[in-house]
């Protein structure tokens, strides 16, 4: 039987607690939406003034070199790199993870020119799916997706396949792939793969370099913070680099940018993947944010998120049991992201009436209530109020409303 009480004991024995602090999170809101969107770290707020009002306003175009505007793709990828496992010289941080898909499967194909199969998961976060299938179109040459099972993905490869695309923890159920194993059964049969990390980077450890990924992406805003709209990153192994045809081939991806040349030259490594010019701001708020996860430690993140899944499912048991939810995605804690999800036939208004109660979790068609669990700055104790929401609206019927029956357009 838990209780209030002895999750406010959790709370108080929590070496991560002081994190809370360094977030603005509102009054009378319970956030378990860090996962779809990060909260606004403190610190950010000053420095973005600092970018505007003194490098943008005093110091205008000479920031490029004198503020190292012009490094900070690659600055950034290094530190995000430290979070997901990646040596310095292998990220950087640009354009959106659509995009970043959309640039590095077309680089892959390119690397495998006889084979004709993208191995993915009908399941797959959307974009995913139809960056690969407008490249597909473009390329013209008859590359098909292939839709593995994800319990088992082995089953779907062999020497047909150029690129095996998975996203390490799936957005709806939170269901993780082991990369390591993939990773190796994909280059056992000569494949490429591309792991996108838009659930895992901020949220879990992962090892790119140690488990030889070729290639990743993953988004800025996040469990990493960043802020809406933050810039995505990629990764592409040392090894690759030489390698590597950019398919957006901009100038600031070139050898030379500021020779002004008429004819494109890849830069070496990493850098050729960078297109065009860096949204300087959402870089700015991207990096305080990453500078504050990496005075975390990764394993105790993990640690208390696994601790908060086992609360949340023990919670809706407990107190929510007869309501008609169904938890998605892996009993086994270990084979899980850092989100929850319950299944409901009524999940859209019954999330709408928590949100108009400040708990803010979000939906995922067809029936999925969402909530993140995150680390850094959530409380044992708002897992146990944002319950006692729940089982309130359910009781009373108060999802029960036309107000929460209207579909927004972001959901
Ligand atoms: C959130 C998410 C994206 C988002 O892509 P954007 O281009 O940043 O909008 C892509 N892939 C996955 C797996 C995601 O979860």
């Amino acid at each position: 039987m838990i209780t209030r009480e002895t999750l406010a004991q959790r709370d108080a024995d929590d070496p991560l607690a002081p994190f809370r602090a360094r977030f603005r999170l509102p009054d009378g809101v319970i956030y378990l939406d860090g996962n779809s969107l990060g909260p606004l770290p403190v610190a950010t707020i000053e420095r973005l003034q600092t970018v505007v009002a003194a490098e943008w306003g005093e110091d205008l175009i000479r920031s490029w070199n004198k503020n190292d505007w012009i490094g900070q793709p690659q600055r950034l990828g290094d530190k995000i790199g430290r979070l997901v496992g990646a040596a310095p010289g292998q990220m950087v941080v640009g354009d959106s993870t659509s995009i970043n898909v959309y640039k590095l499967l077309a680089a892959a194909l390119h690397m495998r020119p006889e084979r004709r199969v993208i191995v993915s998961q009908r399941d797959n976060f959307p974009t995913d799916l139809y960056m690969a299938q407008g490249l597909a179109a473009q390329l013209g040459q008859g590359h098909v997706l292939r839709y593995a099972d994800p319990n088992d993905v082995p089953a779907s490869l062999g020497d047909d396949v150029a690129v095996l695309m998975l996203t390490h923890v799936n957005y709806r159920d939170a269901r993780m792939h082991d990369m390591a194993a993939l990773t190796k059964a994909a280059h056992s049969c000569g494949a490429l793969v591309i792991w996108d990390l838009a659930h895992s980077a901020g949220a879990l450890p992962v090892a790119l370099d140690t488990v030889g990924a070729d290639f990743a992406v993953g988004c800025g805003y996040k469990f990493l913070n960043g802020g809406p709209g933050a810039p995505a990153f990629l990764y592409v192994a040392h090894r690759h680099q030489h390698e590597v045809r950019p398919v957006l081939s901009g100038w600031l991806g070139h050898a030379a940018p500021f020779d002004f040349d008429s004819d494109y030259v890849p830069a070496a490594g990493v850098k050729r993947m960078l297109c065009g010019t860096a949204p300087v701001l959402s870089m700015a708020a991207l990096e305080v944010a990453v500078d504050l996860m990496l005075e975390a430690d990764m394993s105790l993140i993990r640690d208390k998120s696994l601790h908060l899944t086992q609360v949340f499912f023990d919670l809706v048991s407990q107190e929510c049991g007869n309501f008609g939810f169904a938890v998605t995605g892996p009993r086994v804690l270990e084979d899980r992201g850092s989100q929850v999800s319950l299944s409901h036939t009524e999940g859209y208004p019954i999330m709408q009436a928590l949100i108009a109660r400040g708990v803010i979790g979000d939906f995922r068609a067809p029936d999925i209530l969402r909530f993140g669990l995150t680390p850094l700055y959530l409380r044992y104790v708002d897992l146990w109020d944002a319950i006692q929401i729940l089982k309130e609206i359910m009781t009373t019927g108060a999802w029960d409303a036309p107000e929460f029956k209207v579909r927004a357009a972001v959901t």
